[in-house]
Order: C-alpha cells, then structure tokens, then sequence
C-alpha cells in the first residue's frame, strides 16, 4: 500500500475511535488476560510417558531416589580394594583370588580380602570394592599359564582363579558413585517446560508412568467473509477458497494447541454471534479472520465495538436463552476490548478481547496479516497458556541483504528468508510480501522487524528478526 493509502487508512482508524497500540503493549495485554485465565482455569491431562514427549509439564517433577541408585562399574574388568593393589606394577603384579563375577543386575556379596571379582559396565560394585581395574590390565589365571607366568594357586579353594593386576589402581576409579547424576528429589523438570526425549528418558528412570502435562489449549478458528468457499468446493466468480482457517488450524497445533473448525460465516453479524456462542462453550480462545477492517461488511470491528460498549457477553447470553451460556459467571469480570488497532504493517486492524473471561482474536483476512497476527499474538498466548515462560517470539539479528526504503510511521514485520554468508546471518526480504499475498509465506524463516520513521532500513543494516518456527 501506497502512502496515500497508509494515511486514509489512519485517518479512517481514527474517525472509527479506534486507537492504535504498539505491539508490545499490545501483547502485555494479552499476557494479563492470560495469566488471569491460568490462575483460574489452566486444565491439566495424565498422559502415557511414551505419550509425554512434545508436552508441557503441568508441574516440577522430581527424582523420587539417588542416581544412580548405587555405586556402578563404568567399565568390564575387576572390583578391588585399591590398598590391595596399591604396590602393584607389570613386572611386580599384585595377585587375588577370584571371587565371583558381578553381571549387570546381580545383587553382589560383599568382597573378602585378598580376593577380587569379575565385574561387568552397569553391575553393582560389592561392599568393601573401591575401586575397578579394567580388564586390560590384568591378567587372569589362564592367560597367566599360558604364557609361562609363575603365579601360586591357593590349595583347596572353591575358586575361579586368580587374577593378576599389573596397575595400581586409585581409589574410586571406574566406579559411578550412587547419587552421582542426581539426588533424591532433585527437580527433572519445571512446570511448563517443554518435554523433550531425555526428559522422557528421566521420567521413565524415575518410575513416572505418567506424566501430567498442561492441557492442550482448544482454539476455535472461524473465517468471516460472504466471498469464502470450503476448501473443497470449486472456485466461482469472485469468491475464494477458505484457506486461512486451515493455516491457522496448523499453526494452532503446531503450538501445542487443539483446533476445533467452526468454517467460514457470511459477513453478518447475528451468524457471527450465533457461532461464537456455539464455541464460548469448549473453546478457551476463539480465533476469527477478515472482517476487521472498517468496510462496511466488517462483522468483526462491529462485535469489537460492542465490546467497546460492553455488552457483548451480556448479549450473546440473551440470545442464548438457555443455561449453556451462564459459565460465563461474574468472576470472568467485565468484557474488556483489549485492543481494535495495532501500530504495525502489516495486519494493523487486528484486534482482540476478552469476553466472558475468554481471548477473542480477530486477526486480518489478508493472509500475510493473520499470519503475522498469529505470530504476535495468538501463539505467545496459546505457549502461555501452556505454562511457557517464554512465550514471545524468539528474536536474533540479521543483516539485511537488500534495503527497505518505504519508511512507515508504524513498525513493519517483513517476511524474510534466512542464511548465513561469511560468519553473518543474512536475512532475504521475500518477493510477493504484500499482506494480500500468501505464496512467500512458506518461504519464510523470519520477520524483520523494520522500526517505524521515515528512513526505512538500508543494505546491510543490523535488524531484529522475530524467528518463525
Ligand atoms: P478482510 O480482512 O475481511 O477485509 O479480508 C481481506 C482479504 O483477505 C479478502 O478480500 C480476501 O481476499 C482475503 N481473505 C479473507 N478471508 C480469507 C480466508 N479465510 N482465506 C483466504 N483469504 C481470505
Ligand atoms: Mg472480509
């Protein structure tokens, strides 16, 4: 959009009242609502461990014992008393009788002097061992007689040889002490962490057969505009296919969260309301696209105005009419219009509320728009809620491999490619990257974030990228 554009559409943003914020504050606000929500409602599952992975954690988890839980060989060879050994060198072996051999999982007997036993990786070691000497460097009864080696047989001993050790060995050594990893009730996780496979791993040691995580958040996703096909129908004069609720849905789930498909709805307020009465139910955020702009078929700047006038959740409970609307109680507190216009580029209607205690999200129809939208906002939320405590988009720095030189009173979020050429993270503005435009979408790794003012941002200017994962 032009500039001449840009400024009609400021001037029309203001003579509809609405104020824009900055993106920041713009996202703090949800992060209240959020937190509110989470203190009173943040739903927990059990789930399998081998189900866990991917998950968040709904709390701290810990080791219920010492790990490990007793002192372990790391290596194949013989548990000693290192005294016994203390003298010992090639030429001059230290000798001890055989006593037993310890295989992983045996329970040994404890080591008698003068003696020492076979021991394998992971076996425990006996009472009285403190140390291992690795095979290597022994040498055992047979290979002793068998190159010639003269060494004495006890008479009479229920043995399994002798063994002789050509180092002396440190206390210690080779031996995996008991509560060497971790203590008992040491924390194997924080509550909204991120579960990954050697989480899984240290639950599973821990005996954890479950794991509580928090609950995937359920999202409702519905389009708004007459012009809307399903995906499936075919494609008539001036009418588009849906495809923004289906990219939404993926970005939900890539979140962690569950979509829950409401379609598209014609541009008509009492079908919106019809439908967003059906969601307020199981729903704990409901996400809308198209329809807030200030058009006159923008179903969704007119909902948000009611908000404005608080009495949407009031409304939308009357034309209920029967008990399925009454959990929005008093403690989810008055409707609030969180905010119906954002200081950006794109995606500047978005606006969002909470309405009987739940987020309402209406993000732009464009496709460019509701996915920035969606980055900004509805995934810091949905990571949020789910215990995250760094919800907001990743942000590193990158040159700009070509200028930007429209310069815009608002911030500008411009999808870029990334790479790294000569130690240096590059980042690619993308072709088609108007806000209407959907193909540079998948390309895309980053948004640069081009500041508001008058320059824009040169070649080979520093910039923030927020990362898209
Ligand atoms: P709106 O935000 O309703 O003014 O929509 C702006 C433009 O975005 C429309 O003219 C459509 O071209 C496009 N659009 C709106 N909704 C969708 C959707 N659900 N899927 C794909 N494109 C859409
Ligand atoms: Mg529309």
């Amino acid at each position: 959009m032009g500039a001449n554009g840009t400024e009609l559409q400021d001037k029309l943003g203001s003579r509809f009242r609405r104020r824009s914020v900055k993106v920041a504050e713009a996202q703090s606000r949800i992060m209240e609502t959020v937190e509110a929500w989470m203190e009173r409602k943040a739903r927990m599952d059990m789930v399998p461990l081998h189900r866990s992975g991917g998950r968040r954690a709904a709390r701290r988890m810990h080791a219920t014992c010492d790990w490990p839980p007793f002192d372990r060989s790391g290596v194949d060879g013989f548990a000693v008393r290192a005294e016994e050994v203390a003298g010992a060198a090639p030429d001059c072996p230290a000798v001890l009788r055989i006593a037993g051999t310890v295989a992983a999982g045996d329970a040994p007997e404890a080591l008698m002097p003068g003696t020492a036993m076979r021991i394998m990786t992971g076996a425990m070691i006996p009472e009285q061992a403190d140390a291992v000497v690795m095979l290597e460097q022994t040498v055992d009864a047979e290979a002793g007689a068998a190159s010639g080696i003269e060494f004495s047989r006890r008479a009479g001993s229920a043995d399994d040889g002798y063994v002789r050790i050509k180092q002396p060995a440190q206390t210690g050594q080779h031996i995996a002490p008991r509560g060497e990893e971790l203590q008992k009730g040491a924390p194997l996780i924080e509550r909204g962490e991120l579960i990954r496979p050697g989480h899984v791993a240290l639950l599973g040691t821990f005996g954890y057969t479950e794991v509580p995580v928090c609950a995937r958040p359920r999202i409702a996703i519905f389009a708004t505009g007459s012009e809307l096909l399903p995906v499936g129908q075919p494609l008539r004069p001036g009418q588009i296919r849906d495809s923004n609720s289906a990219m939404l849905a993926a970005m939900v789930e890539q979140s962690g969260g569950e979509a829950e498909m409401y379609g598209s709805l014609p541009d008509e307020l009492p079908a919106v309301r019809e439908a967003l009465r059906e969601a307020w139910d199981t729903a704990d955020i409901i996400v809308t696209t198209g329809g807030v702009s200030v058009g006159d078929y923008d179903v969704m700047a007119e909902l948000m105005r009611s908000v404005l006038r608080r009495d949407t959740a009031r409304g939308l409970r009357e034309s209920g009419g029967d008990e399925e609307l009454h959990r929005i109680d008093a403690a989810d507190g008055e409707d609030e219009l969180l905010f119906n216009r954002v200081s950006m580029r794109p995606g500047s209607p978005t606006s969002a509320a909470r309405i009987g205690g739940k987020l309402l999200f209406a993000l732009s129809g464009n496709p460019g728009a509701c996915f920035v939208g969606f980055e900004l906002f509805v995934r810091p939320a949905l990571l949020a809620l789910q215990g995250e405590s760094k919800p907001l988009p990743r942000v590193v720095q990158a040159r700009l491999a070509s200028g930007f030189d429209k310069g815009s009173p608002h911030d500008r979020y411009v999808r870029v490619s990334l790479r790294d050429s000569q130690g240096y993270r590059i980042a690619e503005p993308l072709g088609f990257a108007k806000s209407s435009m959907m193909v540079s979408i998948p390309a895309a790794d980053g948004l640069a974030l081009i500041p508001s003012g008058s320059a824009g941002a040169a070649a080979g200017e520093t910039v923030d990228i927020l990362l898209i994962p």
